[in-house]
C-alpha cells in the first residue's frame, strides 16, 4: 500500500486533527506574536527519497513552520493592508482544496458561473453600474497589469494595431499618473512599456491626489496618439482620492484610457458617507480591488473590472481549439492572465452570503473609526505627532522627538510581539503607517495599541 492510499484511509483522523489544529490557530491568533521574525535554518532539511505520510508530514509542520508563522490574519497586524479572514471564508477556502476545481473554461463544472455571479455580487456591493464585468486575481497587481494591458490594446487600437496580435514595436503610447502604486509602475515594465514611460503629474498641495490642472497640461502637450492615465481610489499612505469626474472627461476628450486603482479604497463605496470620494469611477474603463484585503478573504485574490470586456478578451484569449467547450458561459482564462485557475470565487461567494452587505458595511465603518480613534489618540499624545490627517482606514504619525528615531521607535513597537506596523514615507518626511482593515480588530485591541505606543517611547 502506498503512502497516498493510506493517508486517504485515514482522512477522517487526519481532517479531524486539522480542523483541531486549525480552530486553535485561529482561535489564539489575538495571542500570537504579531510578526515571528527568526530563521529556522529549513535549509538543512533536505528533500528524502521517501515520504513520511501526511500526519508525519504535518507533526513536521507543526513543529518547524507553524511557530514561525505570523499572526497577519490577527486584529493587530496593522502593517499594509492585509485584511484577515471570515470564518466562512476560512471553510470556502478549504473547499477550494477539496474540489480542486480548474477555472480555465466552463462546460464540466459550474465554477466559472460562480465566479461570473460573484463579480455580480462584488459590482453591487461596490455600487458600480451594470457595465462593468471582469474576474477574479491573484492580487491588485494582477488588476493593475491587467487595466495597462487594456489600455496598451487600447491605446494600440488608436494607431490601428492590435498590439495583441503584431505586439508593440510601431505604436506610441504615454502614460500619466499622480501616485501610481509600485505595482503599476511594476506593470509598467511587465507590458513592455516600460517604468520610465511614465509621465509623472503633479498632486495636489499636501496629498497624494492628482491636480487636474497638471494632468489637463500633460496631455495637451503630449503628441502622443496613444495615452493611459492611471488614477487612484484610495493611495496607500493618504489614502486619497483623485478626482475621477474631472479626470474622466480628460480622458474622453484626449481619447485615453482611464484605469483606477482602489485596491483598498473602492471599498469606501460601501458607506454613503464617502461615496463622494470615487465619484466618477463609473466612467473609468478598468478597475483595480482587492479581496484579499479588506473583504478579509484569504490570499490570494484581487478582482478586476472593465467596460470593455472584448477588448480583455483581444488581450487575454488563449488561441488553443481543444479548449473549446460549446458552452456560452465565458471562459474565464480569456479574460485573465493565468489558463488554469484557482477557484478562488468561492470563499467570496461564501463569506458575501454569510455576511452579507450589511456585515462589510459594519466592518468597514468599524475600521474606520479604529483609524480615527488612533489618530485622534496621536494627537493628543505627547510623544506622537500625526503626519496626515486620517481620511479613512489609515494612520500616518511619527515621534515628536527627531526624525532619526522613526526607525528605532517602529522596531521596538514590532519588538513587542502585540502590534505590528511598517514604515510609511509622507511628503518627504519618513513616518510609521497603521492601516485598519481586520474584521477581529476591537476596542480592547485599540487599547493594547495605544499601550505599546506609550511603551516604545519610555524605554
Ligand atoms: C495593496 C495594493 C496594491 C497591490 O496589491 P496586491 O494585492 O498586493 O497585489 C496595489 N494598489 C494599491 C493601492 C494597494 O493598496
Amino acid at each position: 500500500m502506498t503512502r497516498l492510499t493510506e493517508d486517504l484511509q485515514q482522512l477522517d483522523q487526519l481532517t479531524a486533527r486539522l480542523s483541531q489544529w486549525c480552530q486553535a490557530f485561529v482561535q489564539t491568533l489575538p495571542d500570537r506574536g504579531v510578526a515571528v521574525p527568526g530563521d529556522p535554518a529549513l535549509a538543512a532539511d533536505t528533500l528524502e527519497d521517501n515520504g513520511a505520510g501526511a500526519a508525519a508530514a504535518f507533526d513536521q509542520f507543526v513543529r518547524t513552520i507553524a511557530p514561525f508563522l505570523s499572526a497577519s490574519a490577527g486584529p493587530r497586524y496593522l502593517g499594509f493592508v492585509t485584511g484577515g479572514t471570515t470564518p466562512a471564508a476560512m471553510l470556502a477556502d478549504w473547499l477550494v482544496a477539496a474540489t480542486d476545481q480548474n477555472v480555465s473554461s466552463p462546460g464540466d463544472s459550474i465554477s466559472t458561473a460562480v465566479e461570473l455571479q460573484v463579480m455580480r455580487w462584488l459590482r453591487a456591493l461596490f455600487v458600480l453600474p451594470e457595465h462593468f464585468e471582469g474576474l477574479l486575481t491573484t492580487g491588485a497587481t494582477a488588476s493593475n497589469l491587467l487595466g495597462i494591458l487594456c489600455g496598451r490594446q487600447f491605446a494600440g487600437l488608436q494607431q490601428n494595431i492590435d498590439i495583441a496580435a503584431s505586439g508593440l514595436a510601431q505604436t506610441q503610447i504615454a502614460v500619466f499618473s499622480a501616485t501610481a502604486h509600485a505595482s503599476s509602475i511594476k506593470s509598467l515594465s511587465l507590458a513592455g512599456l516600460g517604468r520610465d514611460r511614465l509621465t509623472q503629474i503633479d498632486c495636489l498641495p499636501g496629498t497624494e491626489a492628482m491636480d487636474v490642472a497638471s494632468l489637463r497640461a500633460a496631455l495637451e502637450a503630449s503628441s502622443c496618439p496613444g495615452k493611459i492615465v492611471l488614477a487612484s481610489a484610495g493611495t496607500v499612505t493618504g489614502t486619497d482620492f483623485d478626482d475621477l469626474q474631472a479626470i474622466a472627461a480628460l480622458c474622453r476628450q484626449h481619447h485615453a484610457w482611464l484605469h483606477v486603482d482602489g485596491a483598498f479604497g473602492l471599498f469606501s463605496r460601501l458607506l454613503p458617507e464617502y461615496r463622494h470620494l470615487s465619484e466618477g469611477i463609473e466612467l473609468a474603463d478598468s478597475i483595480t480591488s482587492d479581496a484579499h484585503k479588506w473583504l478579509n478573504v484569504p490570499y490570494d485574490c484581487g478582482i478586476f473590472f472593465t467596460r470593455h470586456t472584448q477588448l480583455l478578451q483581444q488581450t487575454c484569449s488563449v488561441a488553443a481549439p481543444y479548449l473549446a467547450t460549446g458552452v456560452d458561459t465565458q471562459a474565464l482564462m480569456d479574460w485573465g492572465i493565468e489558463n488554469s485557475r484557482r477557484f478562488r470565487a468561492l470563499p467570496v461567494w461564501m463569506t458575501l452570503k454569510a455576511y452579507g452587505r450589511k456585515g462589510y458595511r459594519d466592518l468597514v465603518a468599524q475600521n474606520c473609526h479604529q483609524a480615527a480613534h488612533l489618530a485622534d489618540w496621536i494627537e493628543a499624545s505627547p510623544d506622537y505627532q500625526l503626519l496626515a490627517p486620517c481620511k479613512l482606514n489609515v494612520v500616518i504619525f511619527k515621534p515628536r522627538v527627531d526624525d532619526a528615531e522613526v526607525g528605532r521607535t517602529l522596531r521596538r513597537i514590532n519588538a513587542s510581539g502585540k502590534v505590528f506596523m511598517t514604515p510609511g514615507f509622507w511628503q518627504g518626511s519618513s513616518g510609521i503607517r497603521a492601516a485598519f482593515s481586520n474584521w477581529r480588530t476591537t476596542q480592547a485591541d485599540m487599547e493594547i495599541i495605544c499601550d505599546v505606543l506609550k511603551a516604545a517611547m519610555r524605554e
